[in-house]
């Protein structure tokens, strides 16, 4: 790596990775090994491209991560941004105040949202939403008065964050072993991940057997100890698991039964990934709260929220008093200008039709075409523009390779070679571009991806 202070001549790129490597701790990576190497320095970005320092452009398969729905580079939401910083740069929701673009935003969101959802307590990330997560949900439990009902129940290899509570809702074994999680209150369940461990089960039969596993799982706690059942309705970072159709109403009957609130995760499936406005509508249930992020701003500035059914909500409200929570930028006035823009944005483009009637079944199409007799692809799951192609060694009898995430950490390699961004996730290759993709950026996406896997094959030998 670079000494800084005694290297003449040396390119942004090479001055950008050294003082990465001075001072940065990234995430999920191995730093040491990145400093080695050194980061790609990504400098640009416009609709579904970037570029790096060195010039080179990628066709972004990810959405940065899975976030910037709107694409990159919208004037429109510049401009939100400037405008609101020039009116009021900042101001709170504490001392019985509230400001004019949080109230704009939250007027648009509860517009887009279905009908049994009334409150939403801004956050700025996706791991903050499920922190205020467990604080309220226990609060709601306190002022119904079942104070007993404390225990989240997750599951594994769920992704909600990387903070003590949020990675505790997950079931990521590997953040667990760090940092003694979860903590008390959390247990886990199965992930409904058929491919690896439906075995000889049919999908309809794995999918009710992974449910039930919640109604066990509730029994044996008492239900009157379990407050919520905390889920992603497509698991994202865990691989980009599409449970069966039986999977979701078997999950809404248990929770309603046993007076479980049924909490989704929509920080990745949320603003139009799935083609439908929100992921749960896609699956079909009715959650009690919904975790936001990313997709609220495209990600051009940091906000997420967490919203709550009318049921929450007013019982909050009129039998609650005072709830102690707040946080600083809780409904940031520059964030929710950018959020409103992005929001109309989606909905007057018809950007979220787009994506259930022409581009997100096209993507759909296109991947099954190319990869449905791909040697190396087991399954290919997906709805909308979000997508994963699962690695197999052996397609007839679902095996696995042994060393799986090497592969497809090959191939997401392979990928950045050949000018596109995909990523890899415990055996699996997925995809979630920018809504605004067109057609022919998908033909690029889905033959850029096809060369990427290829390479991987050959890898193979
Ligand atoms: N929940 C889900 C489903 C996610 O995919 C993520 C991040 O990828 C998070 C929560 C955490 O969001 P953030 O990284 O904004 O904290």
């Amino acid at each position: 790596m670079y000494d800084l202070a005694n290297s003449k001549d040396i390119s942004d790129t090479q001055r950008y990775q050294a003082i990465d490597a001075a001072h940065h701790i990234n995430a999920f990576l191995d730093q040491k090994a990145l400093n080695q190497e050194g980061p790609r320095v990504m400098v640009k970005g416009r609709g579904v491209h970037l570029w790096d320092s060195d010039g080179k452009q990628y066709l972004d398969g990810m959405s940065g991560l899975w976030c910037t729905n709107i694409g990159y580079g919208r004037q429109d939401l510049i401009k939100a941004a400037a405008n609101q910083m020039d009116e009021l740069s900042y101001y709170n929701l504490f001392f019985h105040t509230t400001h004019p673009a949080v109230n704009e935003l939250s007027e648009r969101l509860f517009e887009l949202l279905p009908g049994q959802f009334s409150h939403v307590i801004y956050t700025n990330s996706g791991s903050e939403s499920n922190e205020v997560l467990i604080r309220t949900v226990r609060r709601y439990w306190d002022v119904v008065g079942k104070p007993s009902k404390k225990i989240f129940i997750g599951r594994h290899n769920g992704y909600h964050g990387s903070t003590v509570g949020s990675a505790s809702l997950g079931g990521m074994k590997f953040m667990h072993e760090m940092g003694d999680l979860p903590i008390p209150g959390v247990v886990h369940i199965g992930e409904p991940y058929w491919y690896a461990h439906g075995g000889e089960l049919s999908p309809a039969e794995f999918g009710l057997q992974c449910a039930r596993e919640l109604e066990t799982k509730i029994l044996e706690l008492g239900a009157d100890n379990v407050a919520a059942f905390v889920a992603e309705p497509f698991q994202g970072a865990g691989g980009m698991i599409f449970p069966p159709e039986s999977y979701w109403p078997e999950i809404q009957r248990i929770c309603r039964q046993y007076d479980v609130l049924l909490c989704a995760d929509e920080v990745i499936g949320g603003f139009g990934r799935t083609g439908e406005w929100f992921a749960h509508q896609h699956f079909g249930f009715e959650p009690d709260t919904i975790s936001i992020a990313k997709g609220l701003t495209s990600g051009y500035v940091p906000m997420g929220g967490l919203v709550l059914s009318r049921r929450i909500g007013a019982a909050l409200v009129e039998h609650g008093g005072v709830f102690a929570h707040g946080l600083t930028y809780s409904g940031h006035p520059v964030a929710a200008a950018v959020a409103l823009a992005n929001l109309d944005a989606l909905d007057k483009e018809g950007i979220v039709e787009q994506t259930r009637n022409d581009t997100g079944p096209y993507l759909q199409k296109s991947l099954r075409e190319v990869f449905g007799q791909h040697p190396l692809i087991g399954e290919i799951q997906g709805t909308g523009l979000v997508a994963a192609l699962q690695f197999c060694e052996n397609k007839e009898s679902r095996k696995r390779f042994e060393n799986e995430s090497d592969l497809t950490w090959a191939c997401r390699t392979h990928g950045f070679d050949e000018g596109v961004i995909i990523r890899s996730t415990l055996g699996r290759m997925v995809m979630a571009p920018a809504l605004v993709i067109t057609r022919a950026e998908i033909d690029q996406l889905v033959e850029k991806t096809r060369r990427a896997v290829d390479r991987t094959a050959r890898d193979l030998g």
